[in-house]
């Protein structure tokens, strides 16, 4: 089936005992044993199904088939955010005294989880200068556990070249993790391309409506853990946590994500609630028909901004004369995201008198809404940073990140242009 249907119709036909034709929200914390020795077999993963919703469940069940059908996954977990899902996808791959590589242009608070809060549990995050494949691996070393990137970058707007990225994650026997939150499986499935692991916040583009948090790691089923023994011991040794299973003899291919909903979703707990599962996937079925619009807004937005002379520049993938255009091409059929980038003269001043001038559109920092939206990065989501880190994740004083929503892009344009003469006005 195509993207368009698998959003639609992945991971569910009709429930069993009701027949229902919507996914139901099962609002339960556990389920019923037949007997003791049944129980037992479903502990020990003999029998598959669902003993309490911390570890799985079936409404949430449907929502990671579905996901991982989308980017061409064997298997997937959803845990509560994007966060969430970035942090135990990175701790299911390393230790104390280990390292990750990663390229530099990332969402605000994924850098300060790299910068600041993994290297306090021993995990060393270490930032290439660019998100070329030779300063990726001039970084990697024997205790490397793997390399990170975001397909697109938010709020950078750049795009990772997946395909070289993973040439080079291999040739070191590493997995290639990807955010894909920004280009959504419509728009790009990094596993196509070599990425072995793929996270997303639901949060944005695929649940839809700035209603829901939630988040979830797909696995390629693709690298070969027991080649890499050495350096990834835990899906080859026995497992002490949970009487000594042995990952890859017991999932094979989904070794991977098995461990990580067994021991850090099962230990942890950022557990999506089956109501958040059930309202992303309704988000989900209309994905395919709003990418399109939100591509072709966005479009028209960004030309607008270009042919104006009250803006500076614009940091637009669909440009030509735009450093990623040959990427975005590549990797995304030119249907250059519905995030972007732009500044007007006058600096942090000339930045903030346009954003406080914006009226349909949402000043706030979230991205991929049906509502257009706008953040301004320096005085919110990377305000923590360095000026210099500030600059090598694309951002500077008056940069603007608009989401382009999918309104009537008329309406759009009539803001941004009202707000940039209120801005030129606030200036001269
Ligand atoms: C929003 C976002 C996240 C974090 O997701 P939450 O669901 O807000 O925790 C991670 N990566 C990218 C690229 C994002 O845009």
């Amino acid at each position: 089936m195509r993207s368009e249907t698998i959003a639609i119709h992945g991971g569910y036909t009709a429930d069993p005992t009701t027949r229902s034709v919507a996914v139901p929200i099962y609002q339960t914390v556990a389920y019923a044993f037949d007997s003791a020795e049944h129980g037992a077999a479903l502990f020990n993963l003999e029998l598959e199904g669902h003993r309490y919703s911390r570890i799985s469940n079936p409404t949430t069940a449907v929502l990671e088939q579905r996901v991982a059908a989308l980017e061409g996954g064997v298997d997937a977990l959803c845990v509560s955010s994007g966060q969430a899902a970035l942090n135990y996808s990175v701790l299911g791959l390393t230790e104390s005294g280990s390292n990750l590589v990663s390229v530099p242009q990332l969402y605000g608070t994924t850098h300060t989880l790299f910068a600041h809060v993994l290297p306090k549990l021993g995990i060393d995050v270490r930032f290439a200068e660019s998100d070329r494949p030779l300063d990726i691996e001039r970084l990697i070393d024997d205790r490397t556990k793997a390399v990170f990137c975001e397909s697109v970058g938010n709020p950078a707007g750049n795009i990772c070249d997946i395909e070289a990225l993973a040439t080079v994650a291999h040739k070191h026997g590493l997995p290639l993790l990807v955010d894909n939150t920004v280009a959504t499986p419509m728009l790009l499935r990094p596993i196509d391309y070599g990425a072995d692991i793929v996270v997303h916040s639901l949060t944005k583009f695929l649940g839809g409506h700035g209603t829901t948090l939630g988040g979830i790691i797909v696995d390629s089923g693709n690298f070969p853990w027991e080649r890499y023994s050495t350096r990834f011991p835990m899906f080859s040794e026995p497992d002490a946590s949970y009487h000594n299973m042995i990952y890859s003899s017991h999932f094979g291919r989904a070794a991977y994500i098995a461990r990580c909903r067994s021991v850090f979703q099962r230990t942890m707990g950022a557990v999506l609630s089956p109501l958040s599962a059930f309202l992303l996937l309704q988000g989900i079925e209309t994905v395919g028909v709003r990418i399109d619009r939100h591509v072709e807004n966005a479009r028209r937005v960004a030309e607008f901004l270009r042919d104006d002379d009250r803006v500076d520049w614009v940091n637009y993938a669909g440009f030509a004369d735009n450093p990623y255009y040959t990427l975005a091409q590549k990797y995304l059929g030119g249907r250059a995201c519905s995030i972007m980038t732009f500044g007007i003269r006058g600096g942090f001043e000339g930045g903030t008198a346009f954003y406080n001038a914006l009226g349909l559109i949402k000043r706030l920092v979230n991205l991929g809404d049906a509502k257009s939206l706008a953040c301004h990065p320096a005085s919110t989501t990377h305000r923590q940073m360095s000026a210099q880190e500030q600059r090598n994740a694309g951002v500077t004083p008056e940069t603007i990140r608009l989401s382009i929503g999918i309104e009537h892009v008329d309406d759009i344009i009539s803001d941004l242009d009202q707000a940039l003469g209120a801005a030129a006005g606030r200036l001269t």
